[in-house]
């Protein structure tokens, strides 16, 4: 960490500063170059508060010089892969994972329907909400652990694993017994204890982004997972808040190779929940594709008008096809294969 003061030999600000480094967490510094402006910190300074140093009268700068997440950091390995089956291997750099299904369960057959419109084009892994979080307390809330039976039942009559949203610590061991992945939503990126109880669990986890997160708040929120000790965790880049209100969320594809070089985590572009309209779902797919992800999540339906969630971005099965048959060849011109 480097501080720089505003004026040269201020003998009493760097003693002053020095001693609460020292004091405080434990860190040691040193005066670095001629005018005695530079403080070097050394050591581990992640626990350093840095606006309480910048918010010192004569303080002109306080910078890092490490990330502040250190587990989900790029220098810390190159690539995480996440055996999901033997012949899906999330972070695979030869492959796009690819993850579908309705945004609810809203009962037996509707799920049943969905997951045969998923396992017809060979998808390895099965998403559906049982717990939905929704921004009004009088819309479909979910269908809770019963939903969570029907995925599990589901999974296992097409043989493909599973991805639900957990939204509380207590629900954990029933996610545990019934999915394969567990999802934290957008809305619960930053909830720590959430993010502490999954990272105790041996199932992997995809962490959204947050609906205003920086791409720092959301690796330091999955630092926390890794911390817990699981260190299966995906990112999911579902679209940040912004002015623009033509499209439900503004796509940050961007993010894809800024958060190549930031961490090794694997990366995952949901475009249904971003673009919010069935139309736009396949083209911002196949830009996620282009860029890089990992993965795509997409929510499918076979009426999407009946859905009790997100109807208005669901592709029924004409969308589908066409979209996983556009995504396959924009992945092949890559040197990817859709898995
Ligand atoms: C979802 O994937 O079901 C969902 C609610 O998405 P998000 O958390 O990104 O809004
Ligand atoms: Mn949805």
């Amino acid at each position: 960490m480097l501080i720089v003061l505003k004026d040269k030999n201020n003998q009493t600000l760097l003693t002053e500063i020095q001693d609460l480094l020292k004091s405080k967490y434990g860190s040691e510094s040193h005066v670095i170059g001629e005018n005695n402006r530079v403080l070097a910190v050394t050591g581990d300074t992640s626990g350093v508060d840095v606006e309480l140093l910048r918010s010192l009268e004569g303080v002109r700068s306080v910078d890092r010089v490490d990330r502040p997440y250190k587990l989900a950091s790029r220098e810390r390995k190159n690539r995480t892969l996440i055996e999901i089956s033997k012949d899906c291997v999330i972070g695979d750099p030869k492959s796009v994972v690819m993850i579908a299904g309705p945004c609810s369960i809203d009962s037996e057959g509707q799920l049943d329907e969905s997951a045969a419109m998923a396992k017809e084009r060979g998808v390895k892994i099965l998403r559906a909400g049982a717990f939905k979080p929704r921004t009004g307390p009088y819309s479909f809330q979910g269908k809770g652990l019963e939903g969570l039976k029907m995925l599990r039942k589901a999974g296992e009559k097409y043989m493909m694993k599973t991805i639900s949203e957990i939204m509380k610590a207590e629900d954990l061991p029933a996610f545990e017994e019934m999915a394969d992945i567990l999802q934290i939503g957008a809305r619960n990126m930053q909830n720590y204890e959430l993010l502490k109880a999954v990272g105790k669990s041996t199932k992997p986890v995809m962490l959204k982004r947050g609906l205003a997160a920086t791409l720092e708040e959301w690796l330091l929120a999955a630092e926390y997972i890794l911390a817990g000790g699981n260190h299966n965790v995906m990112l999911c880049e579902r679209g940040i808040r912004t002015f623009e209100e033509e499209v439900r969320f503004t796509l940050c594809l961007g993010s894809v190779p800024a958060l190549r070089e930031l961490t090794h985590l694997p990366i995952i572009v949901d475009p249904s929940h971003a673009m919010g309209k069935t139309r736009w779902v396949k083209d911002a797919a196949l830009g996620g594709v282009a860029v890089g992800a990992d993965g795509l999540i997409i929510e499918i339906h076979p009426r999407p008008h009946e859905s009790s969630c997100d109807s208005a971005q669901l592709l029924d099965k004409e969308h589908w096809d066409d979209c996983f048959d556009a995504a396959t060849k924009v992945a092949k011109a890559i040197g990817k294969t859709v898995v």
